[in-house]
């Protein structure tokens, strides 16, 4: 199959989840993550007219995607891996969207480079709903406090939540658990739901869904 052909069935396959939710299709973004991916396959996706990409590493994503988007201005790029906030500066100046605030420290750095490039990016706070030692995101139980901290501290513009599901786990337990989060704090947005599991986050009120394999293929 080809990358345009693997773009239309997930985005049929979401359409339809949705309407089954009885959501409309547009409220579901399909992000599709283009890390560690050959170069024919993205120039695929952007030939599809695909335009919402995912990137997990900084500099991997500056190498892709600097110079490239100057060809495509409606492109938007999502930040969906673990950032150091030593690579802040470059994360803001490159990406549309940060999904992966996780700490104080990480919030802070990022308001002030953002004042200081003058971008304000929508951001998402990043849930360890499986409670996982090794894996990044905020504890369910210190959400509250990071939020309140970003939101009013730090004037980000908090939008939502993002969560990866224990491999181990159903993950419709943890699209629940992060929709309820984002319901108590009054968040509209949900980052949830990968190539094998975003059927089950869409009825669950994903709003973005972030596909790498389900997209391009293995990745290399
Ligand atoms: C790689 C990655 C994905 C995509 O995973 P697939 O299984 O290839 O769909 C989604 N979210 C995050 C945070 C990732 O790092």
């Amino acid at each position: 199959m080809t990358i345009a052909e693997n773009l239309k069935n997930i985005q049929d396959t979401i359409n339809v989840a949705a309407e089954d939710a009885a959501r409309t299709s547009d409220s579901v973004h399909l992000v599709a993550v283009s890390k560690k991916q050959p170069e024919e396959r993205i120039e695929e996706a952007l030939a599809a007219g695909h335009r919402l990409y995912g990137e997990n590493r900084v500099q991997e994503a500056k190498e892709r995607w600097q110079e490239r988007r100057l060809k495509y201005p409606d492109l938007k790029l999502h930040l969906i891996g673990p950032l150091q906030t030593n690579k802040v500066k470059d994360a803001v100046a490159l990406f549309d969207v940060i999904e992966t605030i996780d700490r104080e420290k990480l919030a802070d750095a990022l308001a002030k480079e953002m004042h200081k490039q003058g971008r304000d990016l929508p951001c998402f706070i990043q849930v360890n709903t499986g409670a996982e030692e090794q894996k990044a995101g905020v504890g369910p139980e210190e959400l509250e406090e990071l939020y309140n901290f970003c939101y009013g501290e730090c004037g980000l513009d908090v939008v939502g939540l993002m969560c990866i599901p224990p491999a181990d786990e159903p993950p419709a337990l943890h699209f629940a658990l992060l929709k309820k989060y984002a319901e108590e704090l009054g968040l509209k947005e949900l980052s949830m739901g990968m190539s094998t599991d975003y059927e089950h986050a869409v009825p669950l009120g994903a709003t973005y869904v972030r596909i790498g394999t389900g997209v391009f293929g293995a990745r290399s």
